[in-house]
Parts: structure tokens; C-alpha cells; sequence
């Protein structure tokens, strides 16, 4: 008897695996990060292989299997991606869903934050192209806060002080007052900025 699991997911990334199969990583809205293997999906008439694409929302049932789970059935029930995309609405797409990538562990689950990147995720899709950076900068935030890994924008993160707040340091997570000398890479602060977020998370190497 193998047990199966049917969600709703989002799919996380999708690579080649071994010969004519493939590897997807979802995530589950309520049995968290699940990977499964799709049989022969690199087969141009495998019906699956279409609804096995990243940044799709999904209803999935995936099959226990000795060596991992198997996808058995994928339905595609919300695209992000546009048929002509905007390449930087996939770009911050791309960073979110990374970011829950590495950031997540297998079968823990999380509804919470299941809408949290199914909403960030539509926000980029839908948002108007000049909102785009401050809204993406804003849902990477939120899963940052979600995560524990939210930068200290409030104070010096080496004397604390609260002042003359200049530069933010990615290796130390936070602001760099103008007394500190510094040898790392640090961005000067001109108020909030989603590059400041990324390079935060890509020190962390989880984006
Ligand atoms: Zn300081």
C-alpha cells in the first residue's frame, strides 16, 4: 500500500532527472515542500509536463513510491506567468520563490505562508509596472519577516546607536553608523530599497 497526497501547490523549480524524467519541488499549502518525480515527462505527449512548470499554482496528487514520491496528477489552476511576460515581473517572481526554496524544510507545513506567496506572487503579476519594485520589495519583506530574517534598519549593528546611519552591511544584517570602519561591501542607505532586502538574503545565500 503506497500513500498519496493530493494539494494545492505551487511549484518551486523543476529540473531534469535522470533520463526522461523530471524533478519538481512544490509547495504544498498544507504538507509544506514536497519534491516529486514526473516519469517520462521530457515526452512530448506526457499530458503532465505542460502543468509542471514554475510559478504555476497547481492541484497535485503525488503517489509514495520506494524511492521518493511520484507525480501521478497535476492540474494547472492559476498561471503567474503571462503568455507574452514581463521579464522583470519573472525576475522578482524568481527571487520569491527561491527564497522559499532554500528557506524551507521538506513536509513542514505552512499555510500561512502558502497565501503569502501565492499573494506576492499575483501582486507581481498584476501589479502596474511602475509599483512593481516597491510592491516586490515589500512581499520579499514580509517573507523575510516570516522567516526570522528581516534586516535592522533602526540602529548601528555594531554599537547600536540609532544615529547617523549611513551604510547598510549585508554580512551584518543591519546599518553601519558613520563611526564604524568597515571592510566589507556596504551599500549606502537612502531609505528602504528592495535591492537592499536581496543582497541582505544573497549573503544568506537564500535567494
Ligand atoms: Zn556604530
Amino acid at each position: 500500500m503506497s500513500a498519496t497526497v493530493t494539494d494545492s501547490a505551487i511549484i518551486l523549480s523543476r529540473v531534469p532527472w535522470r533520463e526522461a524524467d523530471k524533478r519538481v519541488v512544490f509547495f504544498t499549502r498544507n504538507h509544506g515542500k514536497i519534491d516529486g518525480v514526473a516519469v517520462g515527462a521530457h515526452k512530448i505527449k506526457s499530458k503532465l509536463a505542460g502543468h509542471l512548470e514554475p510559478l504555476r499554482a497547481v492541484d497535485v496528487m503525488v503517489a509514495e513510491g520506494r524511492q521518493g514520491y511520484k507525480i501521478a496528477q497535476c492540474m494547472t489552476y492559476h498561471n503567474f506567468v503571462d503568455v507574452e511576460p514581463d521579464i522583470s515581473r519573472v525576475r522578482c517572481m524568481g527571487i520569491l520563490v527561491r527564497f522559499v526554496k532554500h528557506v524551507t524544510e521538506f513536509g513542514h507545513s505552512d499555510p500561512e505562508l502558502y497565501d503569502m506567496l501565492f499573494r506576492g506572487l499575483a501582486l507581481m503579476q498584476a501589479t502596474e509596472i511602475s509599483e512593481l519594485e516597491g510592491n516586490f520589495g515589500q512581499s520579499l519583506m514580509n517573507l523575510a519577516v516570516h522567516f526570522g530574517y528581516a534586516p535592522t534598519f533602526d540602529r548601528c549593528m555594531l554599537c547600536r546607536s540609532e544615529e547617523n546611519l549611513s551604510r547598510f552591511s549585508p554580512e551584518h544584517g543591519g546599518m553601519i553608523c558613520t563611526a564604524e570602519k568597515v571592510f566589507e561591501k556596504t551599500f549606502i542607505f537612502n531609505g528602504f530599497s528592495p535591492q537592499i532586502v536581496v543582497e541582505h538574503l544573497k549573503w544568506r545565500g537564500l535567494v
